[in-house]
């Protein structure tokens, strides 16, 4: 059984988790300002990358909080898992994020 290491309670079982989309989406400060294309981008326009990519993931039958992982979704491999605000620990920036 694939095993999640949640970053509040170690590792549980998968079918503990509910994958949450994208990680580290940052919403316009102002929406109002933004055109209507990068407003339909922030909202509906994910990366579908393949390979390693940065995912939201909630621990719902567990402690019920947010984290982020790094999986590689070719082989469903979880390489790491942090906290949200924390940096992703591949310090490399995704494609189309900027660098820290
Ligand atoms: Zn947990």
């Amino acid at each position: 059984m694939l095993l999640i290491n949640c970053p509040y309670c170690g590792e549980r079982p998968e079918p503990e988790f509910v994958n949450g989309g994208q990680a580290h989406l940052v919403r316009p400060r102002r929406p109002a300002d933004v055109s209507t294309q990068e407003w339909t981008d922030y909202l509906y326009r994910r990366d579908n990358t393949r390979g390693v990519q940065a995912e939201r993931w909630r621990h719902a039958r567990g402690c019920g909080r947010f984290f982020n992982a790094l999986r590689d979704t070719t082989t469903d491999q979880f390489l790491a898992t942090y906290k949200v605000g924390e940096p992703r620990p591949d310090a490399g920036a995704a494609p189309g994020e900027p660098r820290r």
